[in-house]
């Protein structure tokens, strides 16, 4: 039956697949068939996983052995560690997938549940309990099995892609999904912000989020349709409404080809104000795109996601590698490489990483940067290094307080001293500049002033913080709002006082790619502008149509607005 639901539209675009239903909730696993040819290694994915959880009980009942609690712990391991050697389980599981071809999740699943239904027969209580263990064992393979994960489905005869359905995604499982023919992301929370949205952005595939319950109502390969321009789901469409969306994606690809014309046009304003525009990477990879687009260099590498979806950290020499890649790629043009920018919405599988009640404001950023000094220094010394091949600049995330800058500086001092004495060659002249994130931050300017040569105004955390509205969660995010008069304000009088204190300022939040804000922040002195690739050419055009000398006073006027409807109102009539 047909339905259409609405969200949050995250990703422009359209797309027109099949459901494939994820989750990250242990036990509500996905369930899929896997190919006939991918039987073997998906066999081999599970006894990976079984051998890891092996290895994770014996050193659990290492660590019991010098405890208080040795006895009860060694006993509940040991019995974890027979179920795992138990045929009705883990043999069971490897037939499954063998002779029903389902996916080892979904395998261990199902036998969890098989075995835990003949416990409950048992008359004799302890042993009906045992049941619980039954159940922690298959959880732990599950973890280690969402962390690998294996072949998605085959694509379907129809030659459509796959539409990824999940209560959440991380960043790191979106990313994860880069190279695997995604058509869409849906899931039923996050917001517009949310580093899950920024990806899917940069990997320029449609989603939309914030869509509640919807996981529940979708079944495993119904087709789908995302309009991810406008938030809407069609869930069963008929043919019509398929050749519908079919014709609107062909005049948005007809659209995106008029923009290619404007690829080596100088992005001047109608007054003649070169504005530069700057792509924001995620990897490597991503230098592609900023060359597609002929983007002027990288103004917002987000480095943190090199450790993310992995158990251990990269070595210096992996992260020296990835930097030197985009900085040769970029031949001479600027790459600004933000400095790891863990914590909140990004989280590392690592112990360091404890929960925390409001992550969003606890050891994020550099905050965590300062507190892991051995980490932090590995990445100094490798973007140092990197330095050596071309404009290399680094820059500083969520930076409140002044002695955290002055800590990261001499950090950085410390990694160049011993580079010297290691003889490593870097770039003696390389620009260190600061993130403006916190309301604190753009309030005080003055601190930044002799300590950096540049500063980058984040307006996604900006907003998150000076609004104080969690950017992952649907539910304030109708008081997500770039036009508050506060926000307006902060981001002005940034720009305006780093100028007159001689540092650079861009905007590379996602305010700096939205054609809507292109006039405003043209209008507050902005001439400096970071975002995904995808949208460097329709920012481009809206350049070429503005002209400085007129829109400046008309956005005083607008900063001096207090009443938000008719800020809204000022900002889409100077947008045009
Ligand atoms: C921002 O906060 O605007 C920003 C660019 O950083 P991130 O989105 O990675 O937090
Ligand atoms: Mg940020």
């Amino acid at each position: 039956m047909t339905f259409t639901v609405h969200g949050l539209p995250v990703s422009q675009g359209i797309a027109i697949g099949h459901a494939h239903l994820v989750s990250r909730a242990l036990l509500e696993v996905s369930h899929y068939h896997v190919a006939e040819k991918h039987v073997d290694d998906e066999v081999a994915r599970l006894d990976t996983s079984v051998a890891a959880v092996r290895k994770e009980l014996a050193a659990l009942k290492d660590t019991a052995a010098s405890s208080q609690a040795h006895g009860e712990v060694g006993a509940f391991v040991d019995l974890q560690l027979i179920m795992l050697a138990d045929p009705l389980l883990v043999d069971a599981a490897r037939r499954l997938i063998q002779e029903r071809r389902c996916n080892a999740e979904w395998a261990m699943v199902q036998q969890m549940e098989h075995l835990v239904a003949q416990f409950e027969q048992i008359e004799d209580s302890y042993l009906r309990e045992r049941k619980a263990d039954v159940v922690q064992v298959v959880e732990r393979v599950v973890k280690d099995l969402v962390g690998h994960p294996g072949h998605l489905p085959p694509r379907r005869r129809d030659g459509l892609g796959t539409i990824i359905v999940a209560h959440d995604l991380s960043p790191a499982d979106t990313i994860g999904f880069r190279d695997h023919n995604i058509a869409g992301f849906l899931t039923d929370i996050g917001g517009p912000t949310s580093h899950t949205a920024i990806v899917a952005r940069t990997l320029g595939i449609p989603a939309v989020v914030g869509l509640h319950r919807f996981r529940d109502l979708v079944e495993e390969d119904e087709l789908i349709i995302i309009d991810g321009t406008i938030g809407i789901v069609i869930v069963d469409p008929d043919e019509s409404i398929v050749e519908e969306y079919r014709l609107r994606r062909t005049e948005l690809e007809v659209k995106r080809s008029r923009l290619k014309l404007l690829r080596d046009t100088p992005s001047n304003t109608l007054d003649g104000h070169p504005v530069a525009l700057l792509g924001n990477i995620e990897g490597p990879s991503d230098a592609a795109q900023i060359k597609a687009v002929n983007a002027d260099g990288v103004g917002l590498y987000r480095t943190e996601f090199l450790f993310m979806g992995r158990e251990d950290l990269p070595t210096e020499d992996e992260q020296f590698e990835a930097y030197r890649a985009v900085v040769k790629a970029l031949a001479g043009r600027p790459v600004t490489i933000r400095t790891f920018d863990v914590g909140a919405d990004k989280m590392l599988s690592l112990p360091q990483h404890r929960q925390e009640t409001n992550p969003a404001l606890g050891l994020r950023a550099v905050r965590f940067s300062l507190s892991e000094p051995q980490m932090f220094r590995t990445q100094l010394r490798a973007l140092l290094r990197a330095s050596a091949y071309g404009k290399l600049r680094i820059m500083i995330p969520m930076i409140s307080h002044v002695q955290e800058l002055e800590q990261a500086l001499a950090m950085i001092e410390q990694a160049r001293e011993e580079l010297r004495a290691d003889r490593h060659k870097f770039d003696e002249n390389i620009e260190i500049g600061a993130m403006i994130e916190v309301p604190a931050a753009a309030l005080a300017i003055g601190m930044f002033r002799n300590r950096v040569s540049f500063l980058s105004i984040g307006t996604n955390d900006l907003i998150q913080y000076t609004l104080a509205i969690d950017r992952t969660d649907d539910a304030v995010v109708h008081l997500y709002d770039p036009l508050h008069p506060a926000v307006l304000r902060l981001i002005a009088g940034t720009i305006q006082s780093g100028t007159r204190l001689g540092m650079s300022v861009s905007v590379c939040g996602e305010m700096a790619g939205d054609p809507a804000y292109t006039r405003l922040l043209l209008g507050m002195g902005l001439r400096e502008f970071s975002m995904h690739p995808a949208n460097v050419l329709e920012i481009k055009q809206q350049v070429l149509h503005a002209d400085c000398t007129e829109l400046a006073p008309r956005v005083q006027r607008i900063l001096r607005l207090d009443e938000p409807a008719r800020v809204h109102e000022a900002v889409q009539k100077l947008a045009g």
